[in-house]
Formats: C-alpha cells, structure tokens, sequence
C-alpha cells in the first residue's frame, strides 16, 4: 500500500448538514494545486483526464466530476452511453477488440 499524506484518517463522519467529513486535508502547493486522495479518487471512479467542475457555495469550493466524458479515456468527442457511463468511439472499438 501505499504511503499515505499526513492528515489521512480513516474515519468518515457524517455531519449535521449531510456532508460526510473525511478528516481527510491537502495543502495548497505553489500553483494552488491538490491532489484528490486516491480513496477519494478510486470511490468516485476519477481517472487521469477526467473534469471537475468548480462551483463555490459560500466558503466551500465543490468539485463534481463531469460525467459527459469517456469513463476510460475522458474524451469528449463521440459519446455514447452505456450502463449509465459515457465511452467514446475510439474506447468502444478498443474493447470490441477485446470480445474478437
Ligand atoms: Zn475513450
């Protein structure tokens, strides 16, 4: 497994307003940079490519991941949906060739 960033605990709480608090802190690098803890990641199926969108609500920045791109790639260009997921034209014929 491995090394986890200081601030990792593996306790989630879920607070009076709903929000589940992870214990869970990132720094700001020098660009302003985070890195999305890979529980995190690996729970909301975020892959290298994919987009967050950003919107504030009072002091709180909320990242939600923008479905409309390839689960695989994160492409945006010829979409198809299958399963509830979006998969582009070059992924669907990567895993047709997979079933040949
Ligand atoms: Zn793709």
């Amino acid at each position: 497994m491995a090394k986890r960033a200081s601030g990792d605990v593996s306790e989630v709480r879920i607070l009076s307003n709903g929000l589940k608090n992870t214990g869970m802190n990132r720094k700001l690098d020098v660009l302003g940079r985070i890195v999305i803890p890979a529980e995190i990641r690996k729970s909301l199926d975020l892959k290298e490519g994919g987009v967050l969108d950003i919107s504030l609500e009072e002091d709180r920045i909320i990242l939600t991941p923008r479905q409309d791109s390839c689960v695989f790639c994160g492409s945006r260009s010829e979409l198809k949906e299958y399963s509830g997921r979006m998969i582009c034209s070059s992924c669907i014929v990567g895993l047709d060739s997979l079933t040949a």
